[in-house]
């Protein structure tokens, strides 16, 4: 049977989702459910361009009533604010996918919701699996997998350097690009510039994998303060001005800094010479670097990472998963139904 997806959230994220799984064999987008009221009462195949007559509401009861094996949600970024949602998925019997930044590893922030929702995927018979470009991959599945080809790891270090100039508006508010040095601090005083969401949910998954026991996770948010000119459709830099944020997390253990996360985000960094990518340092026996220029694209990869985690999850065991705890993620280029039972038969079931 065809394997049928419901999709809560139709934005960037959930809108690419829509288009991915239609050129998708064995796959069906069955429901979807928006709060937007423009996009509510219309079909997927209109708002897309894809197959699915599938019609857009509001009610998610009404979406979840639908035969469905999974719901891919992309609505938002905290555990806090999905956490209904997932419930009311979960409670529906359906398994989810879920690229809300911290839900890539929900235990280290909001450990009782990670708890009730474990608890709810068990008795309900399904898995709900955290996923995204970073949280979810760069900054940490990744850095875990390189880890594998190590007798020991003494320490890590990883940068993803990206560009936000295809960002609108609210990015650049959150990160803080086009303010004075003076609104920046304030700004992450009163946290409305929060730079990178995901910091603590990384360290701790990797921290997990390897059976580090952390002290403590430290983050510092710092101003990119631009030397020349920038501009974007949605801001203007002035020299002296800020051009992004330079958001770095430790992962401190015995005292010593173990792992360190650096995130500069930031618009144009062309225009001052900064080469964009990827890059993760491993110290242990042996060393590894590895460097992905330019990085890899942030959206693309979150939707391709949603989508290609179907089979995974649907075949998983039942229960809250992090993309260490299933089979390593691929692309889906032959009929998802065939590749779900190759990845049952991982499972033994
Ligand atoms: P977006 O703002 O373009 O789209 C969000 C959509 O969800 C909108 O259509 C909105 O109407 C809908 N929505 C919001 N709350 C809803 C609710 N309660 N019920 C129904 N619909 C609701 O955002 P996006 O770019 O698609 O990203 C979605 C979320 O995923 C963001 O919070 C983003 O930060 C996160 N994200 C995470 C990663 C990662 O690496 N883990 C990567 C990209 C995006």
């Amino acid at each position: 049977m065809t394997v049928r997806v419901i999709h809560w959230g139709l934005g960037a994220m959930g809108g690419g989702m829509v288009k991915l799984l239609d050129a998708k064999a064995g796959a069906a987008s069955v429901a979807a459910i928006d709060a937007d009221p423009g996009k509510q009462g219309k079909t997927l195949a209109e708002l897309f361009g894809v197959r699915s007559r599938a019609q857009v509401t509001a009610d998610p009861a009404q979406a979840l009533a639908a035969e469905a094996d999974v719901v891919l949600i992309a609505t938002g970024s905290f555990t806090r604010e999905v956490f209904p949602q997932i419930v009311q998925a979960v409670e529906a019997g359906k398994n989810v996918i879920c690229i809300a930044e911290e839900m890539a590893f929900p235990h280290q922030q909001q450990p009782e919701l990670a708890a009730q929702i474990h608890k709810l995927a068990v008795e309900n018979k399904v898995t709900v699996l955290g996923t995204g470009i970073n949280p979810g991959f760069v900054l940490d599945l990744l850095i875990v997998a390189l880890t594998g080809v190590c007798y020991s790891v003494r320490e890590i270090r990883a940068s993803r350097i990206n560009d936000l100039s295809p960002f609108g508006p609210t990015v650049m508010k959150t990160q803080g690009v086009g303010t004075t040095p003076e609104e920046f601090a304030a700004g992450v005083e009163a946290g409305t510039i929060v730079g990178h969401v995901g910091f603590p949910e990384s360290i701790a998954m990797i921290a997990a994998a390897l059976g580090w026991e952390l002290d403590e996770i430290r983050q510092t948010k710092e101003p990119i303060i631009a030397k020349k000119y920038r501009e974007t459709p949605h801001v203007q830099v002035q020299p002296g001005m800020v051009a992004g944020c330079r958001h770095i997390a430790y992962g401190i253990k015995d005292g010593e800094t173990v792992i360190t996360l650096i995130h500069p985000q930031q618009v144009r960094p062309e225009v001052e010479g900064v080469e964009t990518g990827d890059f993760i340092e491993i110290y242990g026996e042996p060393d590894i670097r590895l460097a992905i220029r330019p990085e890899i694209p942030g959206g693309i990869g979150t939707i391709a990472l949603a989508v290609n985690s179907i089979p995974n999850v649907i075949a998983s065991s039942p229960g809250l998963k992090n993309m260490t705890q299933l089979p390593v993620p691929s692309a889906l280029m032959a009929d998802i139904r065939t590749l779900m039972e190759k990845r049952r038969d991982y499972f033994g079931q």
